[in-house]
């Protein structure tokens, strides 16, 4: 059996010395968390920047006959004077209630949109994310224009 391992480039099992790229493989997918991701998907973003938290719109409930609606985290009415932070995608919470949520991860709890992070990994993986989702946009439009 050596001499086929051999013919076709392979390295048996069981020589430690030898290169064996499945385990190098998921040694690199476990320490550069991708592992994770692949696994479950589930798997909550890192916490939102400082930065983009302290940047978030800032709404103060002032008259009665404004539409005050409920915080979502807490499920409390917004009461006059408080003020509320408002997510990128018009969501508003209680400021002490979505801070303390951006701090484990950056999305809104009502619709995932994400706000950006100090997580380079993770921003990476998001513009890979997007890169593929742009290619596939390119390849989908390439096909229609030669099949339409
Ligand atoms: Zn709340
Ligand atoms: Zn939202």
């Amino acid at each position: 059996m050596a001499g086929y391992f051999e013919e076709m480039g392979w390295t048996p099992l069981g020589n430690a010395e030898a290169p064996n790229h499945l385990i190098q493989m998921a040694r690199f997918l476990r320490d550069s968390g991708m592992w994770d991701l692949l696994g479950e998907q589930e798997r909550l973003p890192p916490p939102a920047s400082k930065e983009a938290v302290q940047s978030l719109e800032e709404v103060e409930f002032k008259g009665d006959n404004e539409k005050k609606g409920q915080c979502p985290v807490c499920l409390k009415e917004f009461e006059k004077g408080i003020t509320a932070k408002l997510m990128p995608c018009k969501h508003t919470f209680h400021k002490e209630c979505i801070e303390p949520w951006l701090e484990k991860t950056n999305s809104c709890p009502l619709c995932r949109h994400e706000l950006p992070t100090d997580d380079e990994d993770y921003e990476d993986f998001k513009k890979e994310k997007k890169r593929r989702v742009e290619r596939k946009k390119d390849l989908e439009v390439l096909h229609d224009s030669m099949f339409t």
